[in-house]
């Protein structure tokens, strides 16, 4: 590889406040424990574990941005936006965020209902014990009940069995809108980054006009470096990142230590082409 940016910023993960299993302060000592250099927790849909966050890094001096995921419709198909170093106290970002999480407990009954339809009961029940979030009960805690009740292995044999389009307990979701995600955290003057491209299996035409509107809304940065990418995928996200004048972002998608292949931190540097999208947000580090 050629020339990289050397620092170590880990901008994208999960705690209890969604569907991580560590709280806000254990990530932070993992983070720091791991050489991270800058942090950011993004929970999904919820900001309720900034606060926590924050203070557990400062604690610890690891310099801090502020973080969350937001779960987008696009295409038909669910598309990620993470926001970074916006301003937690934004009402706008609130409100939007309590609106996206809004449908998730008459989903997850109707994900439970399909799933007894196929001889697996209780699973509403099961999977709620395993939220920390009872607002956000996510399909990562249907998994982890299917897991526990040895239905399935792991939880990678629950998302090609179960949970996904065309499979059982799958129940299509309308989320934010693109233009609502992205606005909502750049009017509270956060950067808004597309999320892990390469998982959605979009065409190359559903690609482009996803980074095409999500440019043209205002957004910055598309992660690069993730735990979801291949080193493949490497290469074609950063020629994305040029083509479309979006800066880069680094960021494991740690989950859990049982369940996640790449811990906090343990990634490969960004390449040093690109632009780090934390070079926008030098200001809003905490
Ligand atoms: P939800 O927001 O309820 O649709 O749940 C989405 C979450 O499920 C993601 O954030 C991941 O944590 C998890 N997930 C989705 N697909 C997979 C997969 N193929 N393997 C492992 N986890 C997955
Ligand atoms: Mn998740
Ligand atoms: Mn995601
Ligand atoms: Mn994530």
């Amino acid at each position: 590889m050629g020339v990289v940016s050397i620092l170590n910023a880990d901008l994208h993960c999960h705690s209890v406040i969604s569907d991580g299993t560590l709280t806000p302060e254990a990530l932070a000592a993992r983070a720091k424990q791991q050489g991270v250099e800058l942090w950011a927790l993004t929970d999904h849909d919820e900001i309720g574990g900034q606060q926590r966050a924050m203070e557990a890094a400062r604690a610890l001096q690891l310099p801090y941005l502020t973080g969350t995921e937001i779960s987008v419709s696009f295409a038909h198909k669910t598309v990620h936006i993470v926001g970074l170093g916006f301003d937690a106290h934004s009402p706008l970002l609130h409100e939007g965020l309590a609106r996206t999480r809004g449908g998730r407990d008459q989903r997850a009954q109707e994900m439970a209902d399909q799933l007894a339809q196929v001889g697996i009961k209780g699973a509403y029940e099961g999977a709620l014990k395993y939220a920390g979030n009872p607002d956000l009960i996510s399909r990562t805690h249907f998994a982890r009940f299917l897991v526990e009740s040895k239905v399935c292995q792991d939880t990678s044999e629950v998302f090609r069995r179960f949970l996904t389009e065309g499979k059982p307990g799958f129940v299509p979701h309308r989320w934010a809108s693109l233009q609502d995600a992205v606005r909502w955290i750049v009017e509270s003057r956060g950067v808004a980054v597309i999320a892990h491209p390469g998982r959605y299996g979009f065409t190359a035409n559903e690609e482009f006009a996803l980074f095409s509107e999500f440019k043209s809304h205002g957004g910055q940065a598309v992660e690069v470096v993730t735990g979801s990418h291949s080193t493949a995928e490497y290469v074609i996200y950063a020629d994305m990142a040029v083509e479309f004048g979006l800066a880069a972002s680094r960021g494991s998608d740690f989950h859990s230590p049982q369940e996640s292949h790449t811990d906090l931190g343990a990634l490969p540097w960004l390449p040093g082409h690109l632009t780090p999208v934390w070079d926008l947000l030098a200001d809003r580090v905490h």
